[in-house]
């Protein structure tokens, strides 16, 4: 057993009277598995963030359920399941398009002990598929407020790890010793910045103050996990946090190394990211859709202006050269962070069209506008105002022309003014960025 871990057998029971959740907020297929289980005879709750979410009175996005049966004891018991993942096996319950996670017991196994079950690598644990019980079970979970149990026949919260105190005073804290649980998996420093940013948690002082030195860890993490992990940052509804977080923790640096540098010595870009995030964040608040392609388009955009400059002569790139300086950006992003091949596409495809907005002229412009991808590049552009690489007036001439009718748009596409000049007087950084959003 880790030693470093403290053991609790009995857990803190807090009863119905003395809690705040409204079981109305339980889904009905959560409901359902739990009793399916325990009629035959097993454990069985709801466990971390749903637990979680519930105390704080959020609605949770998803509920996780942990049991003593096996992966294939609670396979045999619902038609519509399948076990899933090596690493980590959990069981896939449907209903409908939906399902749930239910998950067996686990004891923590320490890097020293030896099961056949349990595998690590370097400290990190690369297996994790040695059944235990559910006090062992609440001590391998990463932080206090994820490691409680909701028992549905009691309505009753089973607290093995101080969690209710972190919920009820609001502080995020590591089971455990902070440095050996982020050896075993990095990846509990992004879920730390989420929570942060999400819940608005005090991250302890323990738990915090290690992260500095771990960063470096999250280079053992695969760049799909870190993709993954990424999207859920930026798409929590709170990605403006998230970033800064990430970047008051040096973790940012880790993700997405050559936009740090970037920020380094640009202070505009900060501004068009943190706009780019907020208008993320306000989307999904309010229940729109958003692309992943459009924030990573955001961070390397950049990185993709450097590859465009290199590949420019005599102010002119041929579109081989563009497309070839996207996918080189994104190869050298895609060792951090994989990037898909649907989200590298349209992320080439929202950068390429950058260039249209202050050439396209004539007909072309309502075929430009019908373009699948022309919201997208559309809300590129105006974000561009923040680098000062488009102006206003240019900004609010595309606003306008979707607002109007076919006459008023004909009208308008007669008057657009032929594209500025440059004046003399432009800084040298900023005619580099115009020679790269001309090139087609
Ligand atoms: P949310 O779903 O709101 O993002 P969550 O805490 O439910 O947050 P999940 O990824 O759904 O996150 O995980 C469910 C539970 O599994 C967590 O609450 C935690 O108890 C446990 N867990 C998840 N990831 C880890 C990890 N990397 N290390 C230890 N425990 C984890
Ligand atoms: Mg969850």
């Amino acid at each position: 057993m880790n030693t470093n871990i403290q053991q609790s057998t009995l857990p803190k029971k807090t009863l119905a009277q003395e809690h705040n959740i409204d079981e109305q907020k339980i889904c009905k297929h959560a409901k359902r598995v739990v009793n399916t289980l325990t009629n035959k005879g097993y454990q069985a709750y709801l466990v971390g963030g749903c637990v979680r979410d519930l105390l704080l009175n959020i609605t949770p996005k998803d509920f996780d359920i942990a049991t003593n049966a096996t992966p294939e004891e609670v396979r045999s018991l619902f038609d519509r399941s399948r076990i899933i993942g090596r690493r980590f096996q959990i069981v896939h319950v449907y209903y409908g398009r939906e399902f749930l996670e239910v998950s067996t017991f686990r004891a923590q196994v320490s890097n020293s002990a030896s099961s056949p079950n349990t595998q690590f690598n370097n400290g990190q644990i690369t297996r994790d598929n040695t059944f235990g019980t559910i006090d062992e079970d609440a001590l391998r979970r990463d932080f206090s407020i994820n490691a409680l149990y909701y028992d549905l026949a009691e309505s009753a919260v089973l607290d093995f790890c101080s969690g209710m105190d972190a919920v009820k005073n609001r502080y995020l804290r590591m089971i455990g010793d902070p440095v050996t649980r982020y050896r075993e998996d990095p990846v509990r420093m992004l879920r730390a910045m989420r929570f942060r940013a999400k819940l608005g948690l005090e991250i302890e002082e323990d738990t915090a103050a290690p992260i500095a030195e771990c960063t470096h860890l999250l280079n053992d993490i695969s760049s799909a996990r870190l993709f993954d992990e990424t999207i859920k940052l930026f798409h929590s509804g709170h990605a403006v946090n998230c970033f800064h977080e990430l970047k008051h923790y040096g973790l940012f640096q880790q993700l997405f190394p050559m936009t740090d540098k970037e920020l380094g010595h640009d202070p505009q870009l900060q501004d068009f990211i943190v706009g780019a995030l907020s208008s993320t964040d306000t989307r999904i608040n309010i229940g729109k859709s958003v692309n992943p392609a459009f924030i990573f388009a955001v961070l390397l955009w950049r990185s993709f202006q450097h590859a465009v400059t290199k590949r420019t002569h005599n102010g002119k790139i041929s579109p081989e050269s563009l497309w070839d300086a996207g996918r080189n950006t994104i190869f050298r992003q895609a060792s951090h962070t994989t990037i898909p091949k649907r989200f590298a596409i349209t992320i080439c495809e929202i950068w390429k069209f950058q260039s249209r907005f202050e050439r396209i002229r004539g007909r072309q412009i309502p075929d430009f506008i019908a373009h699948p991808r022309f919201r997208a590049a559309y809300d590129f552009m105006c974000l561009r105002s923040l680098l000062g690489e488009v102006t206003q007036a240019e900004a609010d001439w595309w606003t306008d022309i979707q607002k109007c009718d076919a006459e008023e748009k004909q009208l308008m596409i007669e008057q657009r003014p032929e594209p500025k000049r440059e004046p003399k007087s432009k800084s040298r950084a900023s005619k580099n960025n115009q020679k790269n959003i001309k090139s087609e």
